[in-house]
């Protein structure tokens, strides 16, 4: 078989636990398989230069910046080489654009184009295992991009897709996907098998343990994935198409992000073509919206109040400076410390009072919600992002009492 082995920034975080995934890589050859690594950069070496960056330039042009950040895995790619040459098995190290990962100039957050594997193929045939930088690739005009935060995921499962791999797995600091971050809640529990969709569902509703774009992109290649430990051999978490007898549950996890800050614009005319102007200029900034709502109108004017990613924080300001004056609003405000709490589950479809357990949990806790959203599979409360915490383990308990992660009954037969 031909294996794709992602393995984290946690899990390559120093020389002595990438000697634990030369072990595992000789391993999997000795079983007769073939291997292509992908791996991130070491432990938060990406934060670091982020951090670097902004001490250079606050505001560092998205074309350097991606020059700088690519560094980090260009450095665990060619000493995670050097580790398996040290055994004696020949390896060599690709950064993305060696691997022919196409992207499109989109910096920071590049869409894969197309992936010529020719290379890597040639690689493999010579004997080698293949070290593949994670989360970058480059333009058509040879210029370096990332692939937005966590991309490695995206480089190991597109890289599946193209080669193809019979298997893609995922190694990180956890043994699978859990029902909830098991650094919130203790007594989480490991999901056996998940579908694409509620995977990500919970991935971008902010379970950082995959990366959200990367589960769409095996949702539509089909790609399987395996998620699971690099520090044992447990079995971890399946993500798959929902299977006919994949049992459905009403309560399959919750997650929460703090990276979202809330805007209100005031008092704007109720008038048709306003929420048009607003999202459209934000649109065309390239600034995705989340959760929106609009107030009652009362004399005919409404507040429109929505959140976005922190990261677009800055530029959405800019927009809204330009647009509210324009729309005869009373200006806008903004707050940064608030938090996305979203429950998961494709039973939830067909299950009446989920929300209402939910408000209800959170009224227990004292914590108030300020935005509410619904998908068919997912509910999604903002609150204040020091109550994010006890609102997860609020909600998890009370969804467990109710039994709410067990699957449903099949329905009865008339
Ligand atoms: P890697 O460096 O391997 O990419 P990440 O830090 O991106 O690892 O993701 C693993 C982390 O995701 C875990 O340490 C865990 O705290 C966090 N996490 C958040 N939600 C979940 C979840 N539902 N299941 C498992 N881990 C989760
Ligand atoms: N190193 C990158 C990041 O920290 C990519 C990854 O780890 O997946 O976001
Ligand atoms: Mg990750």
């Amino acid at each position: 078989m031909l294996i794709v082995q992602k393995y984290g920034g946690s899990s390559v975080a120093s020389l002595g636990l990438m000697r634990r995934i030369v072990k595992r890589v000789l391993e999997t050859l000795r079983n007769g398989h073939r291997v292509v690594v992908v791996v991130s950069a070491m432990g938060d070496e990406t934060d670091a230069l982020v951090d670097l960056a902004r001490r250079a330039n606050k505001n560092p042009s998205p074309r350097e910046l991606d020059v700088l950040l690519s560094t980090g895995e260009q450095k665990s790619i060619a000493l995670l080489a050097m580790l398996l040459q040290a055994r004696g098995q020949p390896a060599i190290s690709l950064v993305g654009g060696q691997a022919g990962i196409i992207t499109d100039n989109q910096y920071g957050r590049a869409l894969i184009r197309a992936i010529d594997t020719t290379r890597i193929r040639r690689e493999l045939e010579r004997g080698n295992v293949v070290v593949v930088a994670g989360f970058q690739g480059v333009t058509e005009n040879n210029e370096i991009t990332t692939l937005g935060r966590g991309g490695s995921d995206l480089t190991a499962v597109a890289l599946s897709a193209a080669l193809p791999a019979d298997l893609c797995e995922i190694y990180t600091d956890v043994e699978g996907v859990y029902q909830a971050d098991p650094a919130i809640v203790e007594g989480a529990r490991k999901i056996d098998k998940i579908s694409y969709d509620e995977m990500l569902e919970l991935a971008s509703s902010g379970a950082q343990v995959m990366q959200a774009r990367s589960i769409e992109f095996a949702h539509r290649y089909n790609v399987r994935l395996h998620v699971r430990a690099s520090h044992g051999l447990t079995q971890g978490t399946i993500i798959t198409s929902e299977e006919k007898c994949m049992e459905q549950v009403i309560y399959r996890g919750i997650a929460s992000q703090k990276e979202e800050a809330k805007f209100s614009v005031l008092n704007v005319p109720d008038v048709p073509g306003i929420a048009a102007r607003i999202f459209g200029a934000l649109a065309d900034r390239g600034i995705s919206v989340d959760l929106i709502i609009q107030s009652a109108a009362r004399n005919g004017r409404n507040d429109i109040t929505f959140t976005v990613s922190e990261n677009d924080f800055q530029a959405t300001r800019e927009v809204l400076s330009q647009v509210a004056p324009s729309l005869g609003a009373d200006g806008y405000t903004y707050d940064r410390d608030i938090a996305k709490i979203s429950v998961v589950g494709a039973g939830m479809r067909n299950h009446p009072g989920v929300a209402a357990t939910m408000f209800q949990a959170l009224a227990d806790q004292d914590i108030n919600i300020e935005l509410i959203s619904t998908s068919e599979t997912r509910i999604s409360c903002v609150v204040r992002e020091d109550r994010a915490e006890d609102a997860v383990r609020a909600i998890h308990e009370a969804f467990e009492a109710k039994g709410w992660s067990q699957p449903l009954p099949p329905p009865a037969s008339a």
